[in-house]
């Protein structure tokens, strides 16, 4: 399921972790060649992908949130 990216924070290795609407976290590593998401590693970067769309495999495994915003 496609969600939208609504922030972010770093886990305790300092990896990007992507919040997505969903109340899911999803990993946006930077990992070349394999994954290639320079962006994540500016500031400028992760902002302009707010709202960027990823998909979701908690959702289809209809997995418990991993944050509520209240
Ligand atoms: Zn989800």
């Amino acid at each position: 399921m496609k969600q939208a990216i609504v922030g972010y924070h770093q886990d305790e290795e300092q990896h990007w972790v992507a919040k997505l609407s969903c109340g899911h976290n999803q990993h946006v590593r930077h990992d070349p060649p394999w994954q290639n998401r320079l962006w994540v590693t500016t500031e400028l970067g992760r902002t302009d992908k707010l709202g960027l769309l990823l998909n979701c495999v908690k959702c289809d495994e209809q997995a418990p949130p991993d944050w509520t915003s209240i």
